[in-house]
């Protein structure tokens, strides 16, 4: 068996006519491709060593693959999508050509999970411009800046919080993080320290809007090392997301 790498994305503008279920689904959505790869090197994320390099779509063909797939799909949502989509070396210019194009229509734009480091308020201010403010979801995978090291996660609790805080603060009301337990090294003190940071957001983010009326929901999924342990924040816990970030 043989990889075979598609090298330009744009000329595999694929699928051409999405396919809509008949019965409702969870993500009631079109996704398009932004990217394959990811440059960041996570040390549990198989996605992203197998699928380098990595090669973006550019701004053209991303545009005319969302304006053929809502015309076919009939579809009013549009998921960029790519193993760390805010990663894309173009995604302000994407986002914004996106919401200009579609400004006033009932169409609007989402990101899957993002990356702390790489969450920027004017891209998620460009992607809510119609008025729908969905959620934001992080993705600092591990509870303690100690384990976050190990895996190659260079997150601070204090870029979490400072990050979570500017989108509590610039109208959001609801996020998400994602974390992992059963990662190498792991103690139980990191996994502790999930729920510590779950309650430092919501004490932010009530600080913040002057309310008590934030959602912080907390997704925990086990690594295949140990028996998978599960528990939840101040919120509901949601399935694991399909994708990396
Ligand atoms: S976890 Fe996300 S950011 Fe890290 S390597 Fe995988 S896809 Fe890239």
């Amino acid at each position: 068996m043989h990889k075979r790498t598609v090298m330009d994305l744009d000329e595999w503008p694929y699928p051409k006519q999405p396919l809509v279920p008949l019965a409702e689904t969870v993500h009631e959505r079109m996704s398009v491709e932004i990217f394959r790869g990811c440059t960041r090197g996570c040390r549990f994320c198989q996605a992203g060593m197998i699928t380098r390099p990595v090669r973006e779509r550019s701004i053209t063909g991303i545009g005319e693959m969302v304006e053929a797939g809502l015309k076919a799909s009939g579809y009013e949502e549009v998921g960029l999508l790519s193993l760390s989509s805010a990663d894309h070396s173009e995604i302000g210019d994407i986002a914004k050509g996106l919401a200009d194009r579609y400004e006033g229509t009932q169409t609007s734009l989402s990101l899957p999970s993002t990356r702390v480091d790489a969450f920027n308020i004017d891209l998620a201010q460009e992607l809510s411009r119609n008025g729908r403010r969905p959620g934001l979801t992080f993705a600092p995978e591990g509870g303690s800046e100690r384990l976050r090291k190990v895996i190659n996660k260079m997150v601070s609790k204090d870029d979490l919080v400072n990050t979570v805080t500017t989108a509590y603060g610039a109208g959001w009301r609801q996020v998400k993080l994602y974390f992992m337990v059963g990662l190498p090294t792991e103690t139980d003190e990191d996994v502790l320290e999930i729920a510590e940071m779950a309650r430092e957001v919501i004490r932010a983010g009530r600080l913040i809007t002057g309310t008590r009326d934030i959602r912080c929901t907390v997704s925990i999924g086990g690594s295949c090392r140990r028996p998978t342990r599960r528990s939840s924040g101040p919120g509901s816990s949601t399935p694991r997301r399909p994708t990396g970030g």
